[in-house]
């Protein structure tokens, strides 16, 4: 399994309105392998949405390179293929609907690849099916909850049939049931052998993917398991991320004598607590 995304030594600034340079990324060297889900965490304006926006080229490092599937994202001749290759859901839905019905919605993108009627049907059906949209698909966006439109965001990516899918926050808009069902896709499309980057300020999604980068003012503080991650109770107050409540409760009992492991969920919480029993 190659890398699918390298970032190296990549730096950004932006450039205020009085002409000053803010350094967003400093330095940033990543390698994403073919099939990984990885969550990238970090405080705000950490840089996280910054790293996310190189995946696919909206923007370009002032220093270092990114490739993405092996294609350098500053070759203008490649944006599209860039592009077609990363596949990016936002924070608000609302921005990115752009129909009045679900599967012209999800068509649109997949029209402006140019893609042959037949092939473009196939594939809306597909996405459709994919997020589990189907009996939604002759309805108004806008009459959807937001983890539905959240999920006609992701169908209308995968109609592109990208090999790498970034969540942007994502959930951040979303209740609790709409954060779920949009974390559950993003690991079926995993599964299905997607490449996720999910950027999350919930850590409880961040611990079920594969690998936790965190960002701390434009720099790789930590790259780790969630388990190395998120049993690091000091790291994460350093770094003012809040800790999963599965680590504070099993730090309380560990306290008072019980042997219980760092697991992040609930029913694996269960598990433990019964196992002491
Ligand atoms: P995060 O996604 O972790 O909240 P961002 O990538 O949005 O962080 O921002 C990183 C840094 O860059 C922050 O200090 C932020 O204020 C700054 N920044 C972000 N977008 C802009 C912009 N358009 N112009 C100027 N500064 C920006």
């Amino acid at each position: 399994m190659g890398s699918i995304i390298e970032f190296q030594n990549v730096s950004f600034d932006y450039i205020n309105h009085e002409g000053l340079k803010k350094r967003a990324l400093n330095n940033i060297s990543l390698e994403v392998d073919k099939g990984e889900f990885l969550a990238i965490v970090g405080s705000n304006g950490s840089g996280k949405s910054t790293l996310a926006k190189h995946i696919n080229a909206l923007l370009l490092p002032a220093e270092g390179t990114v490739h993405i599937d092996g294609y350098d994202t500053s070759d203008e001749e490649k944006l599209w293929d860039i592009r077609r290759t990363a596949g990016m859901v936002f924070q608000n839905p609302d921005n990115q609907l752009v129909a009045t019905i679900v599967e012209e919605d999800i068509a649109f993108g997949a029209e402006n690849l140019g893609l042959p009627r037949e092939e473009i049907i196939k594939r809306v059906d597909d996405s459709l099916e994919m997020v589990e949209m189907n009996d939604y698909r002759g309805k108004a966006p806008h009459m959807l909850s937001g983890g539905q439109k959240q999920r006609v965001a992701i169908a209308g990516v995968l109609a592109l049939n990208p090999k790498i899918i970034v969540f942007d926050e994502s959930t951040a808009m979303l209740d609790p049931k709409g954060r779920r069902e949009v974390m559950d896709i993003a690991m079926k499309l995993n599964k299905g052998g997607k490449t996720i980057i999910f950027i999350t300020h919930f850590m409880e999604e961040a611990a079920l993917a594969d690998r936790v980068v965190i960002l701390n003012e434009g720099e790789i503080a930590k790259d780790g398991t969630p388990q190395e991650i998120f049993s690091n109770i000091a790291l994460l107050d350093n770094l003012c991320l809040d800790v999963p409540k599965s680590v504070l409760l099993a730090d309380q009992l560990r306290k008072s004598g019980m042997d219980i492991k760092n697991v992040f969920s609930i029913e694996e919480m269960a598990e433990e607590i019964c196992s002491q029993l």
